[in-house]
């Protein structure tokens, strides 16, 4: 027999006690409790003073509050996704790899216990990420993962910068398509391959030398096809869209989500929000970019552009917010450190959501939107056992989130700082 994998879920019984517990769905801290698990699942939220079982191991959290561990709708683990070179062609797949491990424990011991992961340049490494962590090999988040980008040839999801005679290799253009018909082949290889969801690059990238974040890229009719095509495999297709014409395509097309959405204005946001579709948002890799992207020595456009974004997406955030459109919290980590991932919280709240809001739409609707919402994103019978414990009350003041204290996956601690 192998020796078992150590970042496995805890296959025993628990009984966390905790102090205040937030409950997300009802937006208050109910009190102290004592969470029951088996098998890494929850079994049952008790009293403080009732019975712990006699063959639980007992985790004392009293003096902690406790939230359900959170979720990024919109995390790239992979690699590094921005750099002063040309992302995807800095570093080589066995880099690629080992960057990822390293991204992924930074994730989860920040408390994000999962990630619905938006992309790669070089298609599947997520995928074996994913798999290594599901088997306990690797510390990390639960992982959805879209095997690649599905993009126009020079969109927002190409590898775009280098040289018109550099020829790149397939791994790094997998998901390049031209029409419907390709849209559904690659769609087809990359659900038979792996990946978990779809993501579709419908406008121009902030990232992306010379990408045009206003100009549409993919046509409806090819978003139209993986949304189709993703959905005889069980797939959702998440559609990155800065612009209005990008999204209302995509809301058009029957897209699960459309991410960043950073220069919508009413007629897009009302379609958002009159379709029930997503909007995963990203806001603190914008603010830390724009501090840091000098000193990285980012292009000066790319820099323009991201200012340029940043001022638009203020205004379509909070309208958003106003016409109740289904707000999910993404990060675009990768573009900052994955450490940082949680820093975004405070930026949701700066630009006008509640704090209950905020962490909704890192819990509850992101569970949701990802189709997991009986896994994750509460603490009720049946969930995972995963738990992010904070010192304070995060609905008071969501930065306490940041730096949170022990970080439970599965029923397993992954990170305990009360003894550092
Ligand atoms: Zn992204």
């Amino acid at each position: 027999m192998t020796n078992p994998a150590p970042f496995a879920d805890a296959l025993r019984r628990l009984a966390i006690r905790s102090g205040n517990v937030l409950d997300v769905e009802a937006g208050r801290l109910v009190g102290p409790r004592t969470l029951l698990a088996v098998d890494g699942r929850i079994e049952a939220l008790a009293g403080l003073d009732d019975g712990v079982p006699d063959d639980a191991l007992v985790i004392d959290l009293t003096g902690l509050t406790v939230l359900p561990g959170l979720i990024d709708t919109h995390s790239h683990l992979v690699g590094e996704v921005q750099t002063a070179g040309v992302p995807g062609t800095t570093t080589s797949a066995a880099e690629d790899a080992f960057l990822s491990v390293r991204n992924a424990r930074a994730t989860v011991e920040a408390g994000f216990t999962s990630v619905r992961d938006v992309g790669t340049f070089r298609a599947f490494v997520d995928v074996a990420l994913r798999d290594a962590i599901r088997t306990g090999e690797v510390e990390g988040p639960r992982m959805q993962c879209a095997g690649a980008f599905i993009t126009a040839p020079w969109g927002g999801g190409d590898v775009v910068g280098l040289a018109h005679d550099i020829r790149l290799p397939d791994d790094l253009r997998f998901g390049v398509v031209t029409s419907p018909a390709e849209v559904r082949e690659r769609v087809r290889r990359l659900l038979i391959g792996g990946a978990d969801l779809i993501k579709c690059i419908g406008t121009g990238a902030v990232l992306t030398r010379g990408g045009v974040p206003a100009a549409p890229e993919l046509s409806e009719d090819e978003l139209r096809a993986a949304v189709d095509e993703a959905a005889s495999y069980g797939a959702f297709v998440a559609v990155h869209a800065h612009s209005n014409e990008g999204a209302q395509r995509a809301v058009r097309a029957g897209a699960r989500s459309v991410e960043h959405g950073s220069m919508l204005t009413e007629a897009a946001l009302r379609a958002i929000a009159d379709a029930g579709t997503f909007l995963s948002v990203d806001i603190y890799d914008g603010e830390w970019a724009l501090d840091h992207g000098v000193e990285e020595r980012w292009p000066a456009d790319t820099m323009r552009k991201l200012a340029e974004t940043m001022e638009t997406g203020e205004a379509a955030f909070r309208r958003a917010i106003e016409l109740g459109v289904r707000i999910t919290y993404g990060t675009d980590s990768g573009v900052y450190p994955h450490e940082l991932v949680a820093n975004g919280l405070d930026s949701f709240v700066r630009w006008g959501m509640t704090p209950v809001g905020a962490i909704r739409a890192a819990t509850t609707e992101a569970a949701a939107c990802m189709g997991w919402d009986d896994r994750v994103g509460t603490l009720a019978p049946g969930r995972f056992a995963d738990l992010v414990a904070v010192q304070g009350d995060p609905l008071a003041d969501v930065r306490t989130i940041e730096s949170p204290v022990v970080v439970v996956k599965g029923g397993r601690i992954v990170v305990d700082r009360r003894a550092i």
